[in-house]
């Protein structure tokens, strides 16, 4: 039976318009969710996730605005600019890109955001309160694949999972909510011994690891669900063709830029999966619909309501 492939860009659509609603109903409240974005420097690519996020908030309603203090900037200056957003009442989700200039102690900085608006759901407070299941702010690519799954009506109660990557921002909290939802979780790393066998252990296996088509056949179990955060991107012929070779519409993309993305799964293995995320198109496009639902969120825990947003 083919795989279904499980609609990114669509899901991403259906959690935005869901926002949109509520943000409507919160305004006829008379609140408006607001997000502060701060990034600093000018590194291109932080450049374009910002703008997307700006414009994402703009079609959902959300008040945004954008801070940029200049490369040179200090880690007391941007302590300085997040205690402002810290205090301020339209403000209920505080953005702080990364990464930060060298100088900066990003840590510090990011400690300092209040965990009431810690959208990104890297404080400290907010990861114990997600492995403690008490009502908190998720990161949002992890929490994103949680609706996937359950938008696409992929059971995880009961069932093997195995994630490959230990990251802070996606591993280690894709794992936390996974046995949360009371699946059975490997969380697997670089000096995991036998990582094929592991994987193929795995009803659900994610793979977070930032290596080019890495999780092949091997590791997969005929009719696995596999999502696919893995975001690489190829300029080598080579590497085309292992992964790409006939597959015309990725040659014509590749002629035209030079590169194609791919992520850490093998596009092989998506003859024997059960379900898949592609890449482009799976996991990316929830990362923004999530933060816009941990804005909603972030206002309304602020207040003390009761939360309806995914
Ligand atoms: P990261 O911080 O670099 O973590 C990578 C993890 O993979 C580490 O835990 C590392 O193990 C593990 N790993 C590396 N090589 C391995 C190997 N050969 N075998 C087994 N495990 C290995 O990366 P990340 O921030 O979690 O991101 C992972 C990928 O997801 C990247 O491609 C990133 O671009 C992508 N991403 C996508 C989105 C999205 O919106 N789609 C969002 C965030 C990230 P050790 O801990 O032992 O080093």
């Amino acid at each position: 039976m083919a795989a279904t492939l499980l609609d990114g860009t669509k899901i991403a659509a259906e959690i935005r318009a869901e926002v949109a609603a509520e943000v409507r109903s919160l305004l006829e409240s008379g609140l408006r969710p607001g997000l502060a974005v701060v990034l600093a420097g000018n590194n291109p690519a932080s450049e374009i996730y910002v703008r997307g996020k700006v414009k994402s908030s703009e079609e959902v309603g959300i008040y945004s605005e954008k801070h940029t203090p200049p490369h040179a900037t200090t880690t007391r200056e941007l302590l300085d600019l997040v205690e402002q957003l810290n205090a301020r009442d339209d403000i209920d989700g505080i953005l702080v890109q990364l990464p930060l200039p060298p100088q900066v102690d990003s840590k510090q900085v990011l400690m300092a955001v209040d965990p009431a608006k810690d959208v990104d759901g890297f404080h400290p407070m907010n990861v114990g309160f997600l492995s403690t299941q008490r009502p908190g702010l998720v990161p949002c690519t992890p929490g994103g694949i949680m609706e996937i799954l359950r938008r696409s009506n992929i059971p995880v109660a009961g069932q093997e999972a195995v994630v490959v990557g230990r990251s802070d921002i996606v591993g280690k909290p894709m794992a936390m909510l996974l046995l949360n939802s009371n699946a059975t979780v490997t969380v697997c790393h670089s000096k995991t011994r036998d990582l094929p066998a592991v994987c193929r252990r795995a009803d659900i296996l994610v793979a977070a690891i930032g290596r080019a088509g890495m999780i092949g056949r091997d590791f997969v179990r005929p009719g696995a669900t596999v999502i696919d955060v893995g975001m690489n991107k190829i300029t080598d012929r080579a590497e085309f063709d292992r992964f790409f070779k006939g597959n015309d519409k990725r040659e014509q993309a590749f002629a035209k830029n030079g590169s194609t993305l791919i992520g850490d799964v093998d596009p092989a293995v998506f003859e024997i999966a059960g379900a898949f995320t592609p890449v482009p198109g799976g996991v990316g496009p929830l990362t923004i619909a999530m933060l816009m639902a941990n804005t909603v969120r972030a206002a309304k825990l602020r207040r003390g309501s009761a939360i309806s947003v995914a």
